[in-house]
């Protein structure tokens, strides 16, 4: 039996069948390349959906991990640290959360759309407040709260009844207007709908979305979970709107690979948490966040939101340049980029791709998804065109 093979069948029989078979067994990276333990090597432009900021190994990275591991890594919320400390003031700042923001740390995006979730409860002005609006096909996460507010009946509907009081409506602003009234505790919106295929927010919406929830004194809490950290080309995708929102969840890319997630509040909404009601064992250790200062901090220091923006347009020309029939468009902003197919071939291209050695993600089967790290340069964006316009040809030929 080959080696392949038999991973294959150690993760059919041991691992919980929560996920499908994974697309391969990666062995280690650096940089935007990653190689799996039968030595091919892979240009990941999936970075872990979004995630690894820094690539892979980056010296940033392994230097913080190592230093704080040998000095402090946990030590529960009965204590702070510094890198705690720095990093609440860090996103807090980024954030433009001003002088009233603060910041919670827990260990995943889910988490922190608990927080926020929670959150949206404590603004209930005496019991008022019942219902909780999020969008059609929104992904939030996979724990109960986050679930709920997650727009997608197939990954909801075997796990019901789940926390109630939250409606899904469609990304448009007569459906705000229709909807929102005094009732309402809060509005979740991703900026940018990373799982559901980087399906950007109609213009002009996020602004709606500020006024009314402002007018009815609901929470607009903004899921940057995917489209922060730079990812976009601005810290935080809400921020390119020119609005405020009262509170932001993050996660993903804040660490660059280190698990840690977030909720950062603004103005009054960082009142409504009181003494005792959140908390998480593991959350904002000195481990997780001395890793997330020294990645933020390297975003900063080698201007790679001015990349994201550069090579995302870079990407973008080269995809559209290739003229192939299979691709119908491109959308999203920086680096989070959909590339929209003219036919139902996503999971092929992906294949064909990995094949070829290239990273790529089908976040439905008419959309590919890229996410590279925020690192790329000239000869990453060489070598995907490259491997992805003969993925393409290989799938068009075969149609
Ligand atoms: C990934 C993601 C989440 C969930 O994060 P986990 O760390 O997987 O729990 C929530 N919201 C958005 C927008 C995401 O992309």
């Amino acid at each position: 039996m080959s080696d392949l093979n038999d991973w294959q069948e150690r993760f059919d029989r041991r691992v919980m069948r929560s996920i499908g078979m994974p697309l391969a067994k990666l062995d280690h990276g650096h940089g935007a390349r990653v190689w799996d333990d039968a030595g091919n090597e892979y240009l990941d432009f999936l970075a872990g959906i979004a995630v690894n900021s820094l690539g892979h190994a980056h010296p940033v990275f392994v230097e913080a991990v190592s230093r704080q591991a040998a000095r402090l890594a946990h030590v529960s919320n009965y204590f702070t640290s510094e890198p705690a400390l720095e990093l609440a003031e860090r996103v807090v700042r980024l954030a433009g959360a001003g002088e009233h923001g603060r910041a919670w740390f827990g260990n995943s995006g889910a988490e922190a759309n608990e927080a926020a979730f929670k959150l949206a409860r404590l603004n209930n002005s005496g019991g008022a407040r019942t219902r909780v609006l999020s969008l059609v096909d929104a992904f939030h996460g996979r724990t109960m709260g986050s679930l709920a507010l997650t727009g997608k009946a197939h990954m909801r509907e075997a796990f019901e009844p789940l926390p109630g009081g939250v409606e899904h409506i469609p990304a448009t602003v007569e459906a705000l207007e229709a909807n929102l009234d005094d009732a309402v505790s809060a509005l979740f919106v991703e900026p940018i709908q990373g799982e559901a295929g980087v399906v950007e927010l109609p213009d002009g919406f996020l602004q709606a979305a500020r006024e009314l929830t402002r007018r009815h004194g609901a929470l607009l809490i903004v899921d940057e979970i995917q489209t922060g950290a730079g990812r976009t080309g601005d810290w935080f995708a809400f921020q390119h709107a020119g609005i405020t929102p009262d509170a932001i969840t993050i996660a993903k890319g804040i660490a660059g690979g280190f698990p840690i997630g977030g909720l950062v509040t603004f103005g009054a909404a960082s009142s409504l948490y009181s003494r005792g009601q959140h908390g998480s064992t593991f959350g904002g250790n000195p481990l997780a966040t001395a890793v997330s200062n020294a990645v933020l901090e390297e975003i900063e220091r080698a201007g790679l939101l001015e990349n994201a923006t550069l090579r995302g347009r870079q990407i973008r020309e080269r995809v559209e340049a290739l003229g192939s029939p299979l691709v119908s468009g491109t959308r999203g902003r920086g680096l989070l980029i959909g590339i929209g197919l003219a036919e139902p071939v996503a999971g092929r291209i992906v294949a064909e791709a990995m094949r070829g050695g290239l990273i790529v993600n089908a976040a439905n089967d008419s959309t590919i998804r890229m996410a590279p790290p925020l690192i790329i340069d000239d000869a990453d964006v060489e070598l995907f065109a490259e491997r992805f316009s003969r993925a393409l040809d290989a799938v068009a030929a075969a149609l």
